[in-house]
């Protein structure tokens, strides 16, 4: 009979974090068997986690943005990877001015606590975490995003951003360790999870498996990524949570090989082959190139005989996670970078935007349509005047008044529709961040709109599925694609002017009038048919 043999399973090595110091008082030490307990205080869980809040909704980790301004140094980029680049740099200077947030959906707040024995919290930790959260999106600009469910079909804004995901793991040893995710929807959504057959891996046909389903992620969580794949996993559910921890980087320090205990670990080679493959699929930057991602992790981990969990996910443009720690020596939190422009290119902004086509919006909807209809697909435009901006909600309470036999409001025909809600607006700002929303979520109103002569000309980021390409066509319709994360550069120096015209009760969802200057967008599916995206076989 084999031996009682216990090893970890995630085999963590040092942690070249670099970390800064908060101030706090010197911690109460109790003793218990000669053992030291370290005894933490509420209002220390409480501001960390609200510290943590703000400062990854406002700062990014050096390492991506020096991943981004690498895009400008590189020959075989796209001229589109690098007008998205350096659009995502002038986003993380605006945003780490303090005031408005990277992106308007500040997100889901997650948290992962790893609690030592050795440290003693005489209160729920869950409560106080929330707490932090929830005096953090007070305090600050940022979106509440949480949907409570009163009923299968009825939902309130919770207005807190509450619940948050929190799990708190007790591990041996001194320390409070914690890892804080903001997760946004979009990002959320490019979450998907397969139980392939045992022969994927067996016939080696992994890369064959993966490669279609990497591509169908597409553009609309704000590329480029950080990919994430898990492939094994004592559970689906098991799999799922190594996928989120792989995206942030909390396990780059876990062994490159395998062993027969079952420990995890990252395949480097296959991220690496996994990389060159995403720069072959031509999409880039989110509007064609090499970007798609800026790297790759890969882990594998033990499973069982008969099953093969596989999921694939990502790290959006707003890369926002942080580590942070509590010792016996104080409060440590990440070091983000407070001072991004050291990024920014030293390349004239012209040279990038000098293939762009200036569009007035305040002109007859027809007269825009044919000047669109006049260029062709992945051209750049840069859009000033009027647009009406309706999500999710929106639509569904346009599609009401079309079922209840009323009149389409002759704002959504005279004025191209921008897919977008905005976060709180900070005082003295015309507007919250205000980036683009998930295209796709609209598609199903596409055709039943263009039929009532409204959404002639959508813009938001992502592609979009065939029905939509094949309603343009009918109708003589347009969807223009904006650079997806930038939700700080546009509140700032493109849109001028914002006024709620109806429904004011659905907050970020409420349907508004916006005035925009200078506002980027590319041509992605045009009036003949033609799509952008579908060159690339994604498929929807
Ligand atoms: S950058 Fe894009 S995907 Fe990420 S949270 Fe913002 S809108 Fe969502």
């Amino acid at each position: 009979m084999s031996k009682f043999k216990y090893e970890k399973l995630f085999q963590f090595g040092k942690d070249n974090t670099k970390y800064i110091k908060l101030d706090s008082k010197p911690f109460k030490i109790k003793k218990i068997d000669d053992k030291e307990i370290l005894v933490i205080t509420k209002d220390v869980i409480e501001n960390l986690t609200k510290e943590a809040f703000y400062n990854i909704s406002h700062f990014l980790r050096p390492d991506h943005l020096n991943q981004i301004s690498k895009i400008f140094k590189d020959k075989e980029a796209s001229d589109n990877d690098k007008y998205v680049a350096l659009t995502l740099l002038k986003n993380a200077n605006v945003a780490a001015g303090g005031i408005l947030p990277m992106c308007q959906d500040t997100g889901t707040a997650i948290v992962l606590g790893k609690k030592g024995s050795g440290i003693w919290t005489n209160f729920d930790d869950e409560e106080i975490i929330s707490k932090g959260i929830w005096s953090s999106f007070k305090e600050n600009n940022l979106r509440y995003s949480q949907l409570a469910p009163i009923s299968m079909f009825e939902e309130v804004n919770t207005k807190t951003n509450l619940p948050a995901q929190i799990d708190i793991i007790s591990t041996t040893g001194s320390e409070y360790n914690f890892l804080f995710v903001a997760k946004g929807g979009g990002s959320a959504n490019k979450t998907f999870f397969y139980q392939a057959t045992p022969s994927v891996i067996r016939t080696k046909g992994i890369l064959k498996f993966l490669e279609p389903l990497i591509k169908n992620i597409g553009t609309a969580a704000c590329p480029p990524y950080h990919l994430g794949i898990v492939i094994g996993g004592t559970s689906g559910e098991m799999n799922m949570k190594t996928l989120k921890l792989a995206t942030c980087k909390y396990l780059d320090n876990i062994p490159k090989t395998g062993n027969s205990s079952g420990r995890a670990f990252r395949d480097v080679g296959m991220e690496k082959e996994i990389l060159e493959m995403t720069k072959k699929y031509g999409i880039g930057a989110q509007f064609g190139g090499k970007y798609f991602c800026h790297d790759v992790r890969v882990i594998r981990l033990p499973r069982h005989g008969a099953s093969l969990p596989i999921s694939i996910g990502v790290s959006c443009g707003a890369d926002r996670q942080l580590k942070a720690k509590i010792t016996k020596k104080g409060i440590f939190i990440e070091k983000l970078e407070k001072n991004p422009s050291i990024y920014l290119p030293k390349i004239p902004i012209k040279e990038l935007s000098s293939n762009s086509v200036k569009i007035n919006l305040n002109q007859p909807m027809k007269k825009i349509c044919k000047i669109l209809s006049g260029l062709t697909i992945k051209t750049r435009v840069i859009l000033s005047g009027t647009l009406i901006v309706a999500r999710d909600m929106a639509h569904g309470k346009i599609k009401e008044k079309i079922d209840s036999n009323l009149k389409m409001p002759d704002y959504f025909k005279n004025h191209p529709i921008y897919y977008a809600g905005p976060a709180k607006t900070p005082k003295g700002h015309v507007t919250g961040s205000f980036g683009p929303t998930t295209a796709g979520r609209m598609d199903s109103y596409v055709d039943l709109f263009q039929k009532h002569g409204g959404s002639k000309i959508m813009l938001a980021k992502g592609n979009r599925s065939k029905q939509v390409t094949d309603s343009c066509k009918k109708y003589g319709g347009f969807y223009l694609g904006s650079i997806g994360g930038p939700g700080a550069e546009l509140a700032q120096n493109n849109i001028k002017d914002v006024e709620c015209i109806e429904y004011p009760e659905l907050g970020m969802e409420a349907i508004w009038k916006i005035h925009v200057e200078n506002f980027p967008a590319f041509i992605v599916i045009d009036d003949k048919g033609n799509d952008f995206f579908q060159s690339f076989g994604i498929n929807n």
